[in-house]
């Protein structure tokens, strides 16, 4: 038993990483910089917090999780991730903080919650707990509950859960437990992976290169598992000519892979031109525009996983 070693030295080079990237995709997409400037500081409290999070993941061998995985078994499924109520209760006080300085939206969005929880209407640890990828219901009762807008309920509380389950993930999950997992939703919590990445595979011989591979990204816990590069993640289609891409010359790191049997898609960045680990909320914010692109050819956002 035992949350997952996470030294300051870690979390320095990781904060630092995060800042790296924040400023080259500034240099590239200038129009996120307000929003980047204040999620910045939601990022940055995650990583600074991971030393004071409390989780107790039940403690799993290896051949316990590769068992799970080869079942095709996400391990949540089957074990106790040990997250503390009174862990995400700290870190929805602190970032309370961040929020209120955040908008007006946010402002008054964590007002509403804290009225809510005064009048017994609403337990944000208790929720919080409850909290997994499938699990939406749970945002939109809240939601309608305590009378803001569900989006910016579940940005809140991405924000909380986020670095708790990440710890989950590192402490149940090593690289090679990954060779048994041949699916598209997250092998941690099971949730639909919100980012693909694609980087260059490797032979071991000089000059040869091999076909690149692919990597989903989880939002909810930060998992990266490699997947078959062409089967469609929604249907499975692996038929000729159904998996299909849109990209711009002017952002060579980012395009939207989409089927052309089922209209679904998943953004997509290139992790040959990232340096250090993916900060996939980071990622995602700052490709939000990708939506608008593929929505407007008529494709909807991945769901369901094959
Ligand atoms: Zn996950
Ligand atoms: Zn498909």
């Amino acid at each position: 038993m035992g949350k997952p070693a996470s030294s300051g030295r870690n979390d320095r080079s990781a904060l630092k990483a995060l800042n790296r990237r924040a400023e080259a995709i500034l240099k590239a997409r200038p129009a996120y910089r307000e929003m980047l400037d204040f999620y910045l500081t939601v990022f940055r409290c995650q990583i600074e917090w991971r030393d004071r999070l409390v989780v107790h993941p039940e403690e799993l061998g290896a051949e316990q999780v590769r068992e799970s995985l080869r079942k095709g078994t996400p391990l949540i499924q089957r074990y106790d991730p040990g997250v503390k109520p009174q862990s995400l209760l700290d870190l929805w006080t602190e970032m309370k903080e961040v929020f209120r300085r955040g908008n007006e939206v946010l402002r008054e969005a964590v007002e509403k919650i804290d009225h809510a929880e005064k009048t017994g209407d609403f337990a944000p640890a208790s929720w919080l707990l409850e909290q997994r990828p499938e699990r939406w219901e749970l945002v939109a009762d809240a939601s309608r509950k305590i009378g803001i807008d569900e989006s910016v309920l579940a940005t809140l509380s991405r924000a909380v859960t986020f670095p708790h389950w990440e710890l989950v993930a590192e402490s149940w999950l090593l690289q090679d437990h990954l060779e048994e997992w041949r699916r598209f939703c997250c092998p941690v919590c099971g949730g639909v992976p919100g980012l693909v990445e694609y980087c260059k595979g490797q032979t071991g011989q000089e000059g040869i290169t091999a076909a690149p591979r692919r990597f989903m990204h989880c939002s909810f816990c930060a998992s990266r598992w490699a997947v078959p590069a062409l089967k469609c993640p929604a249907c499975g289609s692996t038929k000729d000519g159904d998996a299909k891409y849109l990209f711009t010359s002017d952002e060579p790191e980012l395009r939207i892979d989409f089927c052309k049997s089922c209209h679904r898609y998943i953004k997509v960045i290139d992790g040959d031109r990232i340096s250090g680990r993916v900060y996939v909320g980071l990622e995602l914010l700052t490709a939000a525009h990708l939506d608008v692109i593929a929505q407007g050819k008529n494709l909807s956002p991945l769901e369901v996983c094959a």
